[in-house]
């Protein structure tokens, strides 16, 4: 819901997660810029990932693949063709529309059998690429958007979603060259240097994170659609025939990791493509319960041979395998994992964000908590001296000095304890230390755990690896 989502960005935006791109120019339309807790989070959720597929797969490595790459690469992947959305202008309003969202949206307004006849009806023109039989559906149905009234629409127009830039200092020399739209051809076009200089058998993966950037037409929903932002992709190589059983397998594997975030199995859910990309045999998206509803936060795709075809008949090099099993050389076939970064983030944050009513004995009280999982939190403990005194607050920087070099800490002395323990609910620290006069008695200190908010003693000694213990990926 609305309310929801305008909390979360509220929260974001006060508490150091998530900002406007240059915001003391009034911003720059979907883009944003991490703040210190949002890009520990972001740091730790691609941790998380990179871990999951390069530790606990022996067949799995990681690359780091540049983002401009040779313009020919998007003319084979099809993207310079392919990769656009049909758009069209509303003259008087002057604002610019996704045909399929606009159409969309005017469905909601319909019948169900109306709404249904009207969107089959655009599936076919999309799929024939008929631009002017989507002006005249938008005609037909009397579609208006922002001034009421209005059906004074453009034509219907093909948009690019690739941002280009020039490569080269002198004009005449330079060359057209794009901003990546995706990570996945990074990998492919290193496919053969991997797997001869890593001695890779297939089947065996190749992963990646890194920014992607698209010319999005209609940016919204808060990090959800970006134009600048950052996937984890990961394409496992196989023998063709083998391809249903490792798109079963994968599916459960990724989904296996989102459960593991303790999210509830009933936020998710797949969704399979009914109509297929050129380039698939399969596909589906992991959709996760947003504020806005279920959206896809992860596709998981079984390419064929497309992609190494294809760049082997644009670049002219060999890109096959040489199968000792069978003695056969072949182009593999390819599944392919595609998770974006920061819907993980706008994911993780929804799950985590509660607001409470703690009103107890007529005493009103409330609270805003993150319940991030640990191994994810920005901060893992917060070491909290009750006074300024006494000696105090050196426990509590002898005690952060043990910790740092396993894990972030963070000190404050300020205000009272109570209101030191909200601070760290809504940053969604798991826990925090309280030293306190016991303490230099019997060394012994106060954890306060977050979701509970249930306090009890504890040896000082012991506070390292109780913390360690329970951040573990
Ligand atoms: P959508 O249908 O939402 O535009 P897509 O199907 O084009 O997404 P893919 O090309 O499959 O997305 O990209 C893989 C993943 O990258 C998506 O599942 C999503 O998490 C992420 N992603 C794609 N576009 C964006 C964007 N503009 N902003 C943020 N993340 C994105």
């Amino acid at each position: 819901n609305e309310n929801k989502l305008q909390a979360i960005i509220g929260h974001c935006k006060e508490y150091g997660y998530i900002f406007q791109s240059s915001e003391i120019y009034d911003g720059l339309s979907a883009v944003y810029d991490y703040g210190q807790y949002g890009a520990e989070l972001k740091r730790n959720i691609r941790e998380y990932w990179w871990r999951s597929m390069t530790l606990m797969h022996d067949n799995i490595v990681g690359i780091d693949a540049a983002i401009f790459m040779h313009p020919t690469v998007w003319k084979a992947s099809g993207h310079v063709d392919n990769f656009s959305d049909p758009m069209i202008d509303n003259k008087d309003s002057k604002k610019r529309y996704r045909v399929d969202h606009l159409i969309e949206g005017h469905a909601e307004t319909l019948e169900k059998a109306a709404a249904e006849a009207m969107l089959a009806q655009m599936d076919q023109l999309l799929a024939a690429n008929d631009l002017a039989g989507l002006k005249q559906l938008i005609y037909d149905n009397k579609i208006k958007c922002g001034v009421s009234g209005t059906v004074n629409w453009t034509d219907v127009r093909q948009f690019n979603l690739m941002f280009s830039t020039q490569l080269g200092s002198v004009a005449e020399d330079a060359s057209e060259i794009y901003l990546r739209p995706e990570t996945a051809q990074g990998i492919f076009v290193n496919f053969l240097n991997v797997q001869k200089t890593g001695r890779m058998k297939i089947p065996f993966g190749i992963a990646q994170t890194g920014k992607a950037f698209r010319n999005e037409i209609v940016a919204r929903g808060f990090i959800f659609r970006m134009r600048e932002f950052e996937q984890m992709e990961m394409q496992f190589f196989i023998k063709p025939g083998t391809q249903k059983e490792w798109y079963e397998y994968w599916k459960e594997a990724r989904m296996k990791w989102h459960l593991a975030l303790g999210i509830p199995q009933d936020h998710y859910r797949f969704h399979d493509h009914v109509k297929l990309a050129h380039y698939a045999d399969a596909a589906c998206d992991i959709e996760y319960d947003f504020p806005m509803g279920f959206k896809e936060v992860e596709g998981i795709h079984s390419r064929t041979d497309f992609d190494l075809t294809q760049h082997q008949q644009y670049s002219g090099k060999k890109l096959t395998y040489f199968d000792t099993d069978i003695n056969q050389h072949y182009v593999p076939y390819v599944i392919e994992t595609s998770i974006g970064l920061d819907r993980a983030v706008m994911m993780v944050l929804s799950e985590a964000y509660e607001e409470q009513d703690l009103s107890a004995d007529g005493k009103e009280d409330s609270r805003v908590v993150l319940k991030l999982p640990a191994m994810l939190a920005p901060i893992k403990l917060a070491v909290l001296p009750l006074t300024k005194k006494d000696g105090l607050p050196d426990i509590a920087r002898d005690l952060i000095n043990e910790c740092r070099p396993y894990f972030k800490c963070y000190y404050e002395e300020k205000d009272s304890i109570g209101k030191r323990y909200r601070r760290q609910d809504a940053i969604g620290t798991p826990f925090c230390i309280t030293i306190d006069h016991q303490t230099k008695e019997d060394q012994t200190v106060t954890i306060r755990y977050r979701d509970s908010m249930t306090q009890e003693r504890i040896p000082l000694a012991s506070v390292r690896d109780l913390v360690m213990d329970k951040i573990k990926m």
